[in-house]
Formats: structure tokens, sequence, C-alpha cells
């Protein structure tokens, strides 16, 4: 390896899991973090931790200028992003090689064409992916929006170009709202987002989330991993993934891989990325693609043995992939469950500190969490606090591991979404596997937490 220390821009339980990959590859670890995060367990473990600026993410995380600095000051020659914060931020990603520090992600132009999701969506058109009906592109006339909503159907969903984690978008049911909307999503996203970008699709009635993990070298080789099922969301937003998918059969796992491996090998497609789909009736739609590592990503390491991140390291540091397609296997099934400090049943944020903590363990249960007693919950950060992911030979006793695990997971001091785990794990529904992107949302407000 010719990298000797990674800079971790992130923070939390990635910050930590990205600092084992390095740990295990012999590299040294520079921590940088907000005032914050002082505490913070990725802080305390790294070989060297500089702090970046005050809590809010604008002046710390999301501060280029600071984090070259660091990088400089420590000596650092690769720079992880983890995911969120500059992750998905080409300009970063082209600073950070000018300053003649590796990557570890992928190329520059390759995360500005799919951060912007009507380059995306063209881009894998032309490289062969299914897509949701739709707009062949951004659309600011209503007179040619009218006309594609005709065209694919009602209902539809206005996106913003520069949408993400689940944010701008608007379901239109019927021509007389279309306007409105519009006008609405595109000053939305505008304040959102500073673009004011739309288009147009299908808004599909009830499918499922399924997407495919890929790799690749840079110089036209790729291999896909599989798929993670995320259609347990609520307000978009994704709450337990499993892999294999419930619903995905060998034959579409191999088809779909197939055109996702195509499509990276087309783009030369360097590093860790996720192709994201709908699917519904046996089709599959390209939604978007991810060009970073993901949250879920850890039930595709159990289902097939292999270190994601250690894989990102590597092809950053210019090797060849380290496994071919046919090497890859997909053995038993993983869930994963997010746990958030949160109100299980109003989802307000509860930061504060952490009093008792004490992990579930045993055969085949991973806990990807930066908590320990004593710690607190800083409250200007997401409110994922820890994953829990189990693996089990299959789906079934996966289930049942999972349902264990969580009873033995003591958090105390803040609430947590654990019980809303607790709950599903045992719902009949949940357990037949027959779920799709509205069903968390529907089984909520059925009681399903009651
Ligand atoms: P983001 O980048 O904000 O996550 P995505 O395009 O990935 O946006 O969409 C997020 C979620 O929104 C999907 O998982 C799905 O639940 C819903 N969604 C997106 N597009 C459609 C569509 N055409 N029809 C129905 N649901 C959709």
């Amino acid at each position: 390896m010719t990298i000797e220390k990674i800079l971790i821009a992130n923070r939390g339980e990635i910050a930590l899991r990205i600092l084992r990959a390095a740990r295990e590859l012999g590299i040294e670890t520079v921590a940088v973090h907000s005032t914050a995060d002082e505490d913070a367990m990725h802080v305390r473990l790294a070989h060297e931790a500089i702090c970046i600026g005050p809590p809010p993410a604008t002046d710390s995380y999301l501060s280029i200028p600071a984090i070259i600095s660091a990088a400089e000051i420590s000596g650092a020659d690769a720079i992880h992003p983890g995911y969120g914060f500059l992750s998905e931020n080409a300009h970063f990603a082209e600073v950070v090689e000018a300053h003649g520090i590796k990557w570890i992600g992928p190329k520059p132009e390759h995360i500005k064409i799919m951060g912007d999701k009507v380059a995306a969506k063209k881009t894998a058109g032309d490289l062969g992916i299914p897509l949701v009906p739709g707009s062949d592109g951004a659309v600011d006339d209503i007179n040619i929006a009218k006309d594609i909503a005709k065209e694919v159907g009602y209902p539809v969903i206005i996106k913003a170009a520069s949408g993400g984690g689940g944010r701008g978008m608007k379901v239109v049911n019927s021509e007389d709202e279309l306007e409105t909307q519009m006008k609405q999503a595109g000053t939305e996203a505008a304040a959102a987002f500073g673009d004011a970008t739309v288009y147009i699709e299908k808004y599909l009635g009830d499918p499922r989330h399924i997407e495919f993990q890929i790799f690749g070298d840079g110089n036209g080789n790729a291999i896909h991993l599989g798929e993670r099922d995320c259609s347990l969301q609520r307000r978009h937003q994704k709450v337990l993934e499993e892999a294999p998918s419930p619903v995905v059969s060998e034959e579409q796992r191999e088809r779909m891989g197939k055109v996702c491996v195509d499509a990276m090998k087309g783009m030369g497609y360097r590093g860790a990325g996720t192709i994201e789909f709908l699917f519904e009736n046996d089709e599959f739609y390209f939604i978007e693609m991810n060009t970073r590592l993901q949250v879920e990503h850890p039930v595709t390491e159990m289902i097939t043995g292999f270190d994601l991140v250690r894989e990102q390291i590597r092809i950053a540091d210019g090797r060849e992939l380290s496994v071919t397609q046919d090497e890859l296997e997909f053995v038993g099934h993983a869930i994963e469950c997010r746990i958030n400090a949160e109100n299980p049943r109003t989802w307000a944020p509860s930061p504060g500190k952490v009093t008792g903590y004490h992990p579930p363990g045993g055969m085949h249960v991973r806990v990807d969490s930066g908590l320990y007693a004593g710690y607190s919950i800083p409250p200007y950060y997401d409110s994922m606090i820890a994953k829990l992911i189990v693996y089990g030979r299959t789906r079934d006793g996966a289930m049942m591991r999972l349902a264990r695990a969580l009873d033995e997971f003591v958090i105390e001091g803040v609430q947590t979404t654990i019980p809303l785990h607790q709950k599903l794990v045992y719902d009949e529904e949940f357990q037949s596997g027959e779920y799709t992107i509205k069903w968390l949302e529907e089984w909520l407000e059925k009681g399903g937490l009651d």
C-alpha cells in the first residue's frame, strides 16, 4: 500500500468504520472533528485528531479549507469522506486531488454527473439502464409538463434535479394541481438546494426500493455485489435494510447485476457506488446513483464476506479489484436496523447523555456505533447513533437473531428507535417479506407501534 495516512472527513459511526478498515491495513488515521465531537470514539481511537471548527457543520465538517489544512498539517496522503457531508461534492474531490492527496472515492466528473439527477438519468439511460418513464430532462414549461404527465399518466412526481435525502419531491394526482405544484417545487428546490431545476417522473404506485452495490477500478473493470432491499422507509428515509431482497430472484439479480456492471464498465467508474431502482411488477426502474459508500453497506458485507471500505482504500491506492465476479458468492441473509436517538412515536430528536450502554453480541451480530456510557450525543447532527446488523443462514434465522439482539440492546438516557424495530421484527407482514415503500408508514398509521 502506498497510502500511509488517511484523514477521515466525517464523524460518528462511519468515521469509526473507516478507521477500523484503515487500521487493519496498517494505515495511520487522522480524525477531524468539531468542538462538539471532542469526546467522540473515533477521535479517541485515531492516531491524530485535529479540531476543525465549531459545531455547525458548515463551519467544520463542510469546511473545505479547514479539512485541507488539517490534511496538510498532519501529512495525510488520502482522504475518505464517508457518506453525507462532502462525500458527493465534486468540487471537494477536485480540490483534494489538486493538493496531491488521494481521494478515496469516484472520479470527480462522475460525482458531478450523478449529483445532478437530470444528467444522471440521461447518462444511465445512455448506458442501457432502464429508467422510470418521464421527462427527457429538466422541465420549465407548464405546457410541456402537461404533455409529459398526460403521456406517462397521473400520478406523477416532480423532483428537484439537485435534491437528495428524500427531500424535494412532490406527488401530483391530476392536471389541475400540476401548475401550482411545479411552481412550488421550483421555489422550494431553489431555497433548499440553490437550484430551481425540476423534472417529472411517473409516480409508481407501490414499488420496492432495491439498489445494487457496484465497484469499479477506474480502468473499465467492474463488479456488482448483489442488491439491498431498502423498502422500509418513513418519509423517503430508510429505516431497515436487508440483503438479499426477499423478492428478487437469482435470475433477476444476475440480469440486473450485469446491466449495472456493463454500465459501470462503460463509464470507467472508479470505487464504490450504488445504483438505486424502484422495482414494481418485476421491472426495475433507475432513480439515482450514489457515488459513495452507503449507510447500509454492512448487509452486503455480511452476505459476501467482502470488506467494502478496505476495497475503497485499495482502489484509491491504484490497485486492481481484489475479486472477480465469479469469485463472489452471496450466502445467507443480513438485516440492518438504523437506530436513531429519537422518540419512536413522534420521531422528535432525543440528543443528550447516554447514561448506560450495552450493545448486543454473540454469533453473527455486528454493531456499528461510536456510543459508550457517558457519551453525550450532540444535537447538531444526524440522529442515527447506531446500526445493528445481523446475519443468518436464512432470512428466518436472521429475523430470530435480530429479535434476540434487539432485546439485549441497552441504550439509557436518551430515547431511541429500538422499540420500533422490536415491534417490526414480530410483525407477520414484515416477516413475510411482502412489503413495499409505503408499507411502513401505513403500518405506523394503523397503530403498528401499539
Ligand atoms: P433522494 O436522493 O432524495 O433519496 P430518490 O430519487 O432516491 O431521492 O428517491 C427517494 C425515495 O422517493 C425512493 O426510495 C422512493 O421511496 C420515492 N420515489 C422516488 N421516485 C419515485 C417515483 N417515481 N415513484 C414513486 N416513488 C418514488
